[in-house]
């Protein structure tokens, strides 16, 4: 690692908190020193720890204290413990150092967000269920500064998740989404709770977030011409009045804009130029009201209002404590427009809460106090009265935020989102289909259940699969998800014909038993008498034993009654080798000939067979078998020489080998590598084999010479296409030069 820059650190640190107190303005010095004490404390505890980007640790409890400060308003206590926050989760210090330090009060809100940390951060194997996220607040909290400065800490890692992985980024900005915003809009922090939600949704739809994005940008130059000229009347009347006001624009959020085109299924064309006017007008509390409902005049005395638009939120507040006066009109070209009518107070407790408007207020130290005190009371009793409709948390996460998808958890805390009434079968196929295909049930939060259970955003499922499982037609019922039903269709669709292979070849025996040679006059009338519909399904039947040897029997007999079948006994025999032809030509035409099939892979447990030394096949590979007076088959590749020259000598031992396309069985094969020698390249290659490509090494061989690296790696593969994958991997490592394939190594490699 690079040694840090020591000096430039320690003015980027001071730099920090030099802004930490321009946010918190404190009045009186022994607040500043308290402050101080908790700074260089948190500094020392922290000093060699550095985050996933880099700089030094004590930056982020910084800024988090300056969050506290300046986007939620809370003072000198709330500011120490942000500070303070990682010490007693990252270093040495205990609980008991805090309180010897800093007393009871701040030791308390200190062990809170320990706890928070504890179960949430730290353990990624945790899944958070909201009803228990909210339990758990509470009983953590008696502090309600808890949760706000754990807002904070949230938003500046939002702020900060491009240093961390992308698994974790989709974790966290799904959380952040599933249970901070929408805790910050209970505390009525709106600007907090916006910039969580776009800060989610970049990581989790980056593609979506950026098109949003850019095409503000790219229309801001109009839209700003469009608001002023929208403006200008009602400036004009405002400003005859004496009002004393602010008038500007506010964008709709990339994330509400995002919510409203799914929720209305609508292109972003026709919702990015959503935006609200805001009118802030200066006036003395006992005038607010009036002078609010004065501006709304003033406004319709120019544009009409869409009279079911219009929220009186001056006289019944809303639930989260929001006062304004919200009215639509439609402008001179046709285009509603959204109008926010609000006095100062109102403006400043909406954007960031009540501790925010205590603190602009200018009132003394104390009385300050007093108010953000009263206003954290008054958010605890909110949240823990039950029986308030509008603050049933689970309530909220699921009829307000996730109308149409759920978000439930891996083992590992990996997070899938799903459309509501997703089963445990649709997660299984979400994960992977072959999981999907092999599943039998799943533990939810521990508890087992079926494959039809229905999940909620928040359950935590571990699928459970078992091999001899297969899908079945009445799973169709149990999904909601088209990859869950595509895939089912799909394995059904295999699961047949894999039988249907089955019974061809039991059908083949059969009839050579009887002593038949053509299987299709007899697998014809045998569909016409039975009234199959395909040759499959006969096949199928005849794999499920539902037709016999004695239907099959008894239908050649008829035939051979009637004369459209003769029965005979079938030589097996072979033509001379034709000089003419080449002898890699002769095996094919062998192979032709030949009726019977011998499926490799498929069934090795029943029929014995070895894989040849000289040209080492794998499953992909054309191959023939030849059968040995022992009845085990050598399978050789159809280019062998060995093979061709066997071929010519014991034609009558070859019969007809295919692989069977189940890949369940390592073949041994090898690689040969050419490329230069750099550091790195040994681990670069047997890392792309056993870890990329998850396959077996079995010898690894490697020559340097002149900076030239010769390398021979004998290795498992499944098939050869599976072979093929890894030389063309192997290919595109950097210092690769040459990567073939080995046939021949039975003598030790050299
Ligand atoms: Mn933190």
């Amino acid at each position: 690692m690079v040694k840090p820059d020591t000096e430039k650190e320690r003015r980027l640190i001071v730099n920090h908190y030099r802004r930490l107190l321009h946010a918190w303005k404190p009045n009186r010095p022994e607040d500043r020193a308290l402050v101080r004490k908790a700074f260089n404390f948190a500094a020392e505890a922290h000093k060699d720890m550095r985050r996933k980007s880099g700089e030094p640790y004590i930056i982020h409890p910084v800024e988090v204290a300056r969050l506290v400060a300046s986007e939620i308003g809370l003072g000198k206590t709330s500011i120490v413990c942000a500070l303070l926050h990682d010490v007693v989760e990252d270093t040495e210090y205990t609980l008991s150092d805090i309180e010897n330090l800093f007393g009871k009060k701040v030791a308390k809100i200190i062990d809170g967000l320990t706890k928070i940390e504890d179960i949430f951060d730290k353990n990624s194997s945790y899944s958070i269920q909201a009803e228990n996220f909210k339990k758990m607040l509470l009983t953590l909290s008696d502090d309600v500064r808890v949760i706000l400065i754990k807002l904070a800490d949230r938003l500046h890692n939002m702020r900060t998740l491009d240093a961390m992985p992308k698994h974790k980024q989709l974790k966290i900005a799904s959380e952040t989404l599933m249970l901070y915003a929408p805790l910050a809009h209970r505390f009525g922090l709106y600007a907090i709770k916006t910039e969580l939600e776009d800060l989610s949704l970049k990581y989790t739809e980056p593609e979506i977030y950026k098109a949003i994005t850019e095409k503000l940008q790219e229309t801001a130059k109009d839209r700003k011409l469009f608001i002023n000229r929208f403006i200008y009347p009602i400036k004009k009347s405002l400003s005859r009045q004496n009002f004393k006001y602010e008038i500007f624009s506010r964008n709709k959020s990339a994330f509400s804009i995002w919510e409203k085109m799914k929720r209305k299924e609508i292109p972003l064309e026709e919702v990015y130029d959503l935006f609200a006017i805001r009118i802030i007008i200066d006036t003395e509390p006992e005038n607010e009201k009036v002078d609010c409902w004065k501006v709304y005049s003033s406004i319709t005395d120019n544009y009409r209002p869409n009279i079911d638009r219009l929220r009186d939120w001056i006289s019944i507040p809303k639930a989260n404590g929001y006062e304004a006066l919200h009215t639509t009109v439609m402008s001179k070209d046709g285009k509603w427009v959204e109008i926010q009518i609000r006095s100062r107070r109102m403006d400043e407790i909406a954007e960031k809460g009540f501790a925010a408007h205590w603190r602009y207020k200018n009132s003394s130290p104390t009385e300050t106090d007093t108010n953000i005190d009263r206003w954290l009371k008054r958010i605890r009793d909110m949240l823990q009265s039950n029986d308030s409709e509008s603050l049933d948390f689970v309530d909220e996460f699921q009829g307000f935020l996730f109308v149409d998808e759920i978000y439930v958890f891996t083992p590992k805390g990996e997070l899938r989102n799903l459309p509501v009434n997703s089963t445990v079968l649709d997660f299984a196929y979400a994960i992977h289909s072959e999981i999907g295909d092999t599943c039998i049930g799943a533990k939810v939060n521990h508890q087992l259940a079926s494959l039809n259970h229905r999940l909620k955003s928040g359950d935590q499922v571990e699928i459970i699969t078992s091999k001899k499982q297969v899908p079945k037609e009445e799973w169709f019922k149990y999904v909601v998800t088209g990859r869950a039903k595509t895939q089912i269709k799909y394995a059904i669709k295999e699961e047949k014909k894999k039988f249907a292979g089955e019974g061809e070849e039991k059908f083949k025996k059969y009839l050579d038993q009887i002593g038949v040679s053509d299987p299709n006059v007899v697998s014809k009338r045998l569909q016409e008498k039975y009234n199959y519909s395909s040759k499959l399904a006969l096949y199928y039947d005849i794999a499920k034993d539902l037709i016999g040897l004695k239907e099959i029997k008894a239908c050649c007999a008829e035939g051979s009654k009637s004369g459209w079948l003769s029965l005979f006994t079938r030589p097996f025999t072979k033509s001379k080798p034709e000089e003419q032809k080449t002898l890699s030509e002769i095996v094919m035409k062998e192979i032709k000939q030949n009726k019977s099939d011998f499926l490799v892979g498929d069934d090795v447990h029943k029929i014995s067979y070895d894989i040849s030394s000289c040209c080492n096949p794998i499953p992909g590979d054309d191959i023939i078998g030849f059968v040995q007076p022992d009845e085990a088959i050598i399978i050789h590749r159809t280019n062998c020489p060995e093979a061709i020259s066997q071929m010519s000598k014991y034609g009558n031992r070859i019969i007809k080998t295919k692989w069977h396309d189940k890949e369940t069985v390592g073949f041994l094969t090898g690689i040969r590598i050419n490329g230069i020698d750099k550091q790195g390249f040994i681990n670069d290659v047997v890392k792309l084999i056993t870890e990329v490509h998850n396959l077996n090494i079995r010898s690894f061989h490697l020559d340097s010479e002149g900076g030239i690296v010769n390398s021979n790696i004998l290795l498992y593969v499944y098939s050869i296409q599976n072979l093929n994958n890894v030389i063309r991997d192997l290919k595109k490592i950097q210092n690769v030069k040459k990567v073939e394939r080995i046939t021949a190594f039975k003598s030790p490699i050299k």
